[in-house]
């Protein structure tokens, strides 16, 4: 028999997936505190979007440092070997997230980028979210 009360067991399961679980999941984590609705990963607009709040015109972008080349951040550091292709490959990818995003707020979307070393400070980005989702534009 399972003797924690259903309280119990969500409060155990989020401290177990705050350790051990991808970026994107603890971002997941915090929109359903919020109660916020979202779309994953929108094939039809620019960049594959993450998460995409339609009803709020809102999009939010969560990069791992290194596929997305995080300037000046440990985590997206370019290994030793093979330089030339990670630098080229990275760049690559840099580039289309910068235009990406430029499309995306041409077409009117309001976009957030957060960054997979931000996300170690859980409860900021909390915050971060939170004012970005609900912030009049
Ligand atoms: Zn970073």
């Amino acid at each position: 028999m399972d003797n924690l009360t259903k309280k119990q067991r969500s409060k155990q399961m989020r401290l177990i997936r705050s350790v051990d679980t991808k970026p994107e999941l603890l971002v997941r984590g915090i929109l359903h505190r919020l109660r916020a609705r979202y779309q994953l990963h929108r094939k039809d607009l620019p960049g594959r979007p993450d998460l995409v709040f339609p009803w709020r015109g809102k999009i939010i972008f969560i990069h791992g440092c290194f596929w997305h080349g995080h300037l000046g951040c440990r985590l997206g550091r370019v290994p030793k070997s093979r330089v030339a292709y990670w630098t080229a490959k990275i760049s690559r990818n840099r580039q289309r997230d910068t235009a990406a995003l430029r499309l995306l707020r041409r077409m009117g979307w309001k976009c957030l980028v957060l960054w997979e070393c931000q996300l170690r400070h859980g409860d900021k980005v909390a915050g971060r979210v939170s004012r970005f989702l609900s912030k009049q534009y």
